[in-house]
């Protein structure tokens, strides 16, 4: 199996660091708003990721963080908590903002299909690891207390290591990009980052330390936790490529100047969504929560989208392509969703013959091929919808299946399409749509077969016209009729 790492900007051959064991980390969401679609993508990219490597015969420890102290707004070292800016909108506890987010969360990554992490560490929960994390990087000379707040000497830093190695930033450019402190500043340089934050008085999420009252800086949960429960030195660290710089970057410089080496093996980046070409934003006015998904609660839907339907839109693409979110792709991929489905719950109830015409194993080799290369899945699923036309033909008698092969067939799409895609049937809202569909169809072709036993050619040729015109495709077998809707 290959995979893009990030840092070095090469596929490699992933080779884990102590196997059979696999650790797994991925920056998760800072809880304080409903899940949307930004949160969908590494979700979903990841949990395949999860799903591959023990499909692979891998124990792998997945660890998603829960952001719930120090993510600051505008992702800077000078805004409002986000969780407590929105307790106090709410008037809750921040504590309660995190719960009820949390929870909603875990509920539509349900509805994704998407596993449960291993473990699920809250920032909160870690402030202890987080100051001795700060203490041995102020003792290695990386980090100065300024008022009460402990920043990160990139210069110093830099020095000795490479800051930037894996966003390929450059120290002196994002210097001369960035505005210059006029003085007044806590920071040394503007490039430097808060790995403890003073807190002001009115400021509740608050925590006792040897430089007074505060809070941890963003980045410094990540280094810490990642760890805490993988090791000092892990195989996989993934996140959203936003989160490459700074945040990525800097649980780098935290990690190397605490330990003197880097934490991770292979870093990867999903890429970002966009909705009709825009980015998402609230400010935008297109900005869609995976509840308003899955209702059609939303002005930019044209109708609701299950969450099966999102979750092959999101593997259609390669994850370190950009997606763009449309009604037409969407309701293209509800309906390529539909087809693929179909066509496995056809398979099952297939019963194999003596002859064979068609090569299953060739088709397994090429899913694998896909898989392998970096997670291929948009190669992956036009490998399986070829196989879908293999079925079609075996359905049809054109082609013919034994039974070994036929047995192979379905594992095959068993393994592809549960569990490595995580996809699953969406039986009330696929089959009963079906089933409608396919009574007036019975009805439909008991006239048209009367029709044709009555010689009435213009009445049986009008039915095959005008269902074909309606997108159903009939195709007449040795038993009755097979039909499909056209994609
Ligand atoms: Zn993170």
């Amino acid at each position: 199996m290959s995979i893009y790492n990030t840092l070095s900007r090469h596929k490699e051959v992933f080779e884990p660091i102590n196997a059979p064991f696999v650790g797994l980390y991925v920056c998760g969401p800072t809880v304080y708003g409903d899940a949307h679609l930004g949160h969908a993508r590494p979700a979903i990219t990841f949990d395949l990721v999860f799903r591959y490597l023990q499909y692979l015969g891998y124990k792998v420890r997945y660890v998603r963080n829960i952001t719930d102290v120090g993510h600051l707004t505008n992702d800077s070292d000078d805004g409002e908590d986000k969780i407590e800016k929105k307790a106090k909108l709410e008037r809750l506890e921040p504590m309660e903002i995190v719960q009820f987010y949390t929870n909603r969360y875990h509920r539509n990554m349900e509805q994704l299909n998407t596993l449960p992490p291993s473990i699920e560490p809250h920032a909160s929960g870690h402030i202890i690891e987080q100051m001795e994390l700060v203490k041995k990087i102020l003792d290695n000379g990386f980090a100065y207390e300024s008022d009460g707040s402990i920043y990160f000497d990139v210069e110093a830093y830099n020095k000795k290591y490479d800051y930037g190695k894996l966003s390929g930033r450059r120290v002196e450019e994002l210097l001369a990009n960035t505005r210059q402190l006029d003085g007044q500043e806590e920071k040394r340089n503007s490039v430097d980052f808060a790995l403890w934050k003073k807190a002001t008085p009115e400021h509740i999420m608050r925590w006792p330390s040897p430089w007074g009252a505060g809070f941890p800086g963003w980045h410094l949960e990540c280094s810490c936790m990642s760890q805490k429960y993988l090791g000092g030195r892990f195989d996989i660290h993934g996140g959203g490529l936003d989160l490459q710089f700074p945040h990525h970057e800097c649980e780098i410089a935290q990690s190397t100047a605490a330990y003197g080496h880097e934490a991770v093996k292979y870093w990867m980046h999903n890429n970002m969504v966009t909705i009709n070409g825009q980015k998402m934003g609230k400010s935008l006015g297109n900005f869609i929560t995976l509840d308003q998904l899955f209702s059609g609660e939303n002005k930019v839907l044209d109708q609701a989208y299950s969450p099966m339907t999102v979750r092959f839109f999101i593997l259609q693409a390669h994850y370190r392509s950009p997606l763009d979110f449309s009604n037409d792709a969407l309701k293209a991929a509800q309906k390529g969703y539909e087809r693929l489905m179909t066509a496995v719950s056809a398979l099952e109830k297939m019963k194999g013959g003596k002859e064979n015409t068609v090569d299953v194993e060739a088709l397994e080799t090429k899913c694998f091929e896909a898989i392998n290369d970096d997670f291929n899945t948009p190669t992956l699923i036009s490998h399986l919808f070829d196989g879908v036309r293999m079925i079609n033909s075996l359905i049809a008698g054109s082609e013919k299946i034994n039974v070994e092969n036929l047995d192979k067939l379905k594992k095959l799409y068993h393994d592809f399409v549960f569990d490595i895609l995580g996809l699953k049937a969406e039986t009330e809202a696929v089959s009963k749509d079906h089933e409608v569909l396919g009574r007036i169809l019975d009805m439909v072709m008991a006239i048209r077969t009367e029709a044709k036993q009555k010689k009435d050619w213009a009445t049986s040729d009008k039915i095959r016209g005008e269902l074909k015109a309606a997108g159903v495709l009939v195709k007449d077998t040795k038993d009755g009729y097979e039909w499909e809707l056209e994609s």
